[in-house]
């Protein structure tokens, strides 16, 4: 077993577990996805020998690695960019896909959901601060990605997913965490079929502690457990 990683898990939990009481929040409400995007399965293993088991990846090649190696034991989830022609590769493999961020791609999860028999759990990624530009959708594109699947029963939309931007100092993108939160309370008021919005999926190693006062209620770290 691999005592440092379990360790950094364990602090890790207790910040978030710190900010939960002064919030008077619970602290089995934020789940902690721990980001394995940089090491391989024996860290991996050793943490859930620790007890822990929701991990994130962001590439369909490790995903598929660690998945099928560890996927009866733990739960992968697919935080990257995703490309239509890897949806095959995540779909029924992912607890949760973070980052759905266009209506091509849920199309293409959609059908994919179906043709496997399975119902999969997704996130829209928001693209809040305008400089992750790159990925990441709109208020208009994640209300039309809403709406493209409510009749739809293979896909279910559990919450909203967003990236910061890295700052040294944390606290100047606190204003990113309000938005996605105000979004997702904003959608949670609105008549939608078939979506939740029960997660809110943001804060990483350099902000999880004001992602958690903002709301958010999973966190995906990796440097801080895996440094
Ligand atoms: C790498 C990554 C993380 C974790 O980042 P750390 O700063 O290492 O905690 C979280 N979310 C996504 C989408 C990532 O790619």
């Amino acid at each position: 077993m691999n005592l440092p990683y379990a360790k950094n898990l364990e602090q890790t939990r207790e910040r978030i577990r710190k900010i939960c009481l002064r919030l008077d929040r619970d602290p089995g409400q934020v789940m902690l996805v721990a980001v394995s995007k940089t090491v391989g399965i024996d860290a991996v293993e050793s943490l859930i020998e620790a007890g822990h088991y929701d991990f994130g990846e962001n590439r369909i090649r490790e995903f598929l690695e660690k998945h099928t190696a560890l996927g009866e034991k733990a739960r992968f989830h697919f935080i990257g960019h995703l490309q239509t022609n890897k949806v095959k590769d995540v779909v029924g493999r992912a607890v949760l896909i973070h980052s759905v961020d266009s209506l091509r791609l849920l199309a293409a999860i959609q059908l994919e959901a179906r043709k496997k028999q399975v119902v999969q759990d997704i996130l829209l990624q928001a693209d809040i601060s305008g400089e992750e530009s790159k990925y990441g959708a709109g208020r208009k594109e994640i209300l039309e990605m809403i709406q493209a699947n409510e009749q739809n029963s293979s896909v279910r939309i559990r919450g909203l997913m967003t990236m910061a931007p890295y700052r040294e100092n944390p606290e100047e993108i606190r204003w990113v965490f309000q938005k996605l939160q105000d979004l997702l309370i904003d959608i949670r008021n609105k008549p939608f079929y078939n979506t939740t919005m029960e997660y809110a999926s943001m804060g990483m190693s350099n902000d999880f502690e004001i992602a958690v006062e903002e709301g958010s209620n999973v966190v995906r770290i990796g440097s801080s457990i895996f440094g």
